[in-house]
Order: C-alpha cells, then structure tokens, then sequence
C-alpha cells in the first residue's frame, strides 16, 4: 500500500534493522522501544488488523511471534516479555499494517496499564450476550 510505512520498510524504501525475515514476514526493531530489543513481527502482505487478516496468516503471524518471543527474552537478559498488539486508532494502533509486539520486559520495572473497572449490574450479561450472538453468526 502506498502511504504505508510498514510497506516501504518491506520494500527497501525505508531502512530498519531487520531481526528475522522470510517470504510472509519481515521481524524488525522498534524504532522507539519500550526496551531495546523490542521487536514489531509484521506480515509482509498489507491488511489493517484483525478484522480484515484471514484466520491462516493470523495463525502464521503468531507462530512467528511463538518462533521469535524465547530468543528476544535469552538476548536481551529480559524476565518476561509483553506480547500486545493494537487493533485500530481507538486501540492505540498509529500503524495500520498489522503488526504484533514483542516486548522484553525486567524485575522492578513500572507496569502500567490502564485503570480497571467494575461491571455495574447487568452489565456482564450485557455484553456476554452480545459476544456470543456475534460468535453465533460467525
Ligand atoms: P502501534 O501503535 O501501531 O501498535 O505501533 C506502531 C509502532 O511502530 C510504534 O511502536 C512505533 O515506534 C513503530 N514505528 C513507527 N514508525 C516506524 C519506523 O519507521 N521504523 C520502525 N522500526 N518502527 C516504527
Ligand atoms: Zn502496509
């Protein structure tokens, strides 16, 4: 796609520092880690998220993180790893390539996530039953 960034860098157009490649996905630092050693595994194909990749190369995609994630953790002395992806703006997605994030992760560092909330009541029912006639159609 044109105006992708992730599609120059798959193209040679823009430079990275290439972790691993081959014909469906090309694994590369992330240009402002979170950690050094943060690694973005992108399919080469472009698709914008979850919605729109077909379940084959979903599965590829994350048997390539599955392939990656032990050699991030060994390199990079990590004691764990975040393993996150974000699908669409309101997610945080600023790239609309899809991409999975491998993030090496140390004892005693800040953990942050978002603030978590409660379910008023009926509002888990709510919206289990909404899940499941969704899955019910799919
Ligand atoms: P998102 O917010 O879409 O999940 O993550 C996009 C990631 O791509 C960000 O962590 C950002 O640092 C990284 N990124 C954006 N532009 C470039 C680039 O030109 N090169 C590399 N290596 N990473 C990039
Ligand atoms: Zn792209």
């Amino acid at each position: 796609m044109d105006n992708c960034i992730f599609c120059k860098i798959i193209s040679g157009d823009i430079p990275s520092h290439k972790v691993y490649e081959d014909d469906n996905f090309l694994c590369l630092l992330d240009i402002m880690p979170i950690n050094p050693g943060h690694t973005l595994v992108i399919p080469k194909s472009h698709t914008e998220n979850v919605t729109t990749i077909s379940k084959e190369n979903f599965s590829e995609l994350m048997n390539t993180v599955y392939d990656l994630a032990p050699s991030i953790k060994t390199a990079t002395g990590a004691t764990g790893l975040n393993i996150s992806s974000n699908h669409g703006v309101s997610a945080g997605q600023e790239v609309p390539h899809i991409h999975i994030h491998i993030i090496p992760r140390h004892d005693n560092e800040e953990k942050v996530f978002p603030t978590r909330g409660k379910y008023s009541p009926g509002e888990a029912e709510e919206i289990l039953h909404k899940i499941k006639s969704c899955l019910q159609k799919n």
